[in-house]
């Protein structure tokens, strides 16, 4: 079965608090409309998130999506279908964002517009690839804004979060209460400056339960599985994403720890998702030619 929710729908945190606006069975198809991260407020270049923007509405996630049957413990696996862009997006970035400061004087704005599968950035014409930066279930048992990725999902800014890849995400909730936004055409890994290319979308995806358990959020494409860790410091955030890596190749393979640690030493990439939320995201990729 097909449903649609609007961009009207959003939520600002995720929380077990927030009532579903959609229920759906597992195998249903949801588009989803989303949000830019700055609400729509900028839409020209005369506009920035200088002095007076508003900061606590930002990064909207459209939502939640409760899905029959998830249960706490289980695992929602939501399949990417397609994103399809708005017609415009916004970069933008300011003295105090990203590890390196100052760099600009004050906060500064760029439009971007899509044309088919390029966009025009400063007059240079690059191809889109379009990803989703927040998407996540519900936590048990406090609420975390969407600015803030971690277990749950939330803002993993994890530019493989694309059209053909897998996210599977821990039920912490009846239902999971899935929400999702902060659509990019395009972003680098670790979005150092603060945005990507941020705008409207469409996201087709359809959704599903597994009833193994899982500690934290996985990407799935054809050629690999992702690892994502969110935590404080980029150490800790790999120490975690190394953790689970090492526990997910061992499981796989019933293979000692040890064994599992030199296969990810020789045939994983440890890569850096995002160093500009709360908590930082890291990810381990796990090519399936090694499973
Ligand atoms: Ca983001
Ligand atoms: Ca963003």
């Amino acid at each position: 079965m097909l449903h649609r929710i609007g961009r009207d729908r959003v939520v600002y945190d995720m929380s077990p608090e927030h009532k579903p606006v959609l229920e759906v069975s597992p195998g249903d198809t949801v588009i989803v409309e989303t949000e830019d991260c700055f609400c729509h407020r900028i839409v020209s270049e005369s506009q920035t998130v200088g002095e007076d923007f508003d900061f606590t509405h930002v990064n909207p996630a459209t939502g939640p999506v409760s899905v029959r049957g998830a249960l706490p413990g289980d695992t929602l696996v939501v399949s990417i279908e397609n994103i399809e862009l708005d017609e415009q997006g916004v970069v933008e970035t300011c003295p105090e964002w990203g590890p390196v400061t100052k760099v600009s004087q004050s906060c500064v704005t760029e439009i971007a517009k899509i044309h088919g599968n390029y966009v025009s950035f400063m007059g240079e014409r690059i191809e889109v690839r379009p990803m989703i930066g927040v998407i996540g279930n519900a936590p048990a048992d406090k609420s975390i804004p969407c600015t803030t990725p971690g277990k749950h999902g939330g803002n993993l800014d994890t530019k493989n979060i694309m059209a053909g890849s897998r996210v599977y995400l821990p039920v912490f909730i009846k239902g999971g209460n899935l929400s999702l936004g902060d659509v990019h055409a395009r972003m680098g890994d670790g979005e150092v400056g603060g945005t990507g290319i941020e705008i409207r979308a469409k996201v087709k995806l359809t959704v599903d339960i597994d009833k193994m358990p899982l500690d934290s959020p996985t990407v799935e494409n054809e050629e690999a599985f992702y690892l994502l860790f969110s935590a404080k410091t980029l150490e800790e955030a790999s120490h975690g994403a190394v953790k689970r890596a090492i526990q997910f190749i061992a499981d796989w393979k019933s293979i000692p720890e040890e064994k599992a640690y030199m296969l990810t030493s020789i045939a994983c990439d440890l890569m850096i998702s995002q160093v500009v939320n709360p908590l930082v995201t890291v990810r381990v990729r796990v090519p399936k030619e090694i499973l």
